[in-house]
């Protein structure tokens, strides 16, 4: 079914009950919202970012209720995707998680800085992980013709600015994406406020194919061994 834009609940698309590696340090459950804006060739999960409507969904009571029954066990709910960002009304799933007094990361590609900015103003947010897909200049064949080097410059430095006044808020991510440089990394890096480093996200490609053309879709993980679409 796809979801429905008045409803932010129809965006779930995926739960894992209980995860070690997806917030580093902390057991959480993981929620995988689905719609993306961007079309990296490398995506992990391209059915969640780009076809969610193939994939069941989950109600908003069922999902509240396996958060409840896990909650001793949990330090946190990390809240990705697909986009989370990009989810109409992702507040109130965020809100809701909150009331249940458990911290929240979201995992995000920084593409709507004002979502973040609202968030994290509201305090509702614990930690964003942004990736940064590569230097600007390559955004248009890493993202699959999805965002100019202009716009990623500018919703990212919108990002960056969070990130200077809210430190511990953030780490960021790049992915080591076929024909990404050193030279592409460095050029992220100078990107970053001083305050943060970049973590590196190898890859390894996922035991069975997924995607639609097979063989395009790594695995992503970080040093943290985190996977990430
Ligand atoms: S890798 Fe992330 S940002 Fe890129 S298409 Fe997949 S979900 Fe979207």
């Amino acid at each position: 079914m796809h979801p429905d834009p008045e409803n932010p609940w129809s965006y779930i698309k995926g739960l894992e009950p209980v995860s070690f590696c997806d917030w580093p340090g902390r057991t959480s459950l993981v929620l995988f919202t689905g719609t993306c804006n961007l079309r990296c060739p490398t995506c992990h999960n391209p059915d969640l970012a780009r076809q969610p409507e193939t994939l069941p969904g989950i109600s908003k009571e069922a999902l509240l209720r396996r958060i409840r029954s896990k909650g001793s066990w949990l330090d946190g709910v990390v809240v990705s995707g697909g986009e989370p960002t990009a989810v109409p009304g992702l507040k109130e799933i965020i809100l809701a998680i909150s009331d249940l007094d458990l911290p929240v990361k979201l995992d995000s590609n920084g593409f709507y800085p004002q979502v973040v900015e609202d968030l994290l103003q509201k305090d509702l947010v614990d930690l964003f992980a942004v990736d940064v897909k590569g230097p600007y200049f390559r955004y248009p064949e890493l993202t699959g013709g999805r965002a100019d080097p202009e716009g990623a410059r500018d919703n990212l430095e919108r990002v960056f600015a969070l990130a200077r006044e809210w430190p511990e808020r953030f780490v960021f991510r790049c992915t080591r994406v076929p024909g990404l440089t050193e030279e592409d990394l460095d050029l992220v890096r100078s990107y970053l406020p001083p305050s943060h480093n970049l973590i590196v996200q190898q890859y390894r490609r996922p035991p069975t194919p997924v995607g639609e053309t097979p063989g395009e879709a790594p695995e992503q993980t970080d040093e943290q061994g985190a996977s990430r679409p």
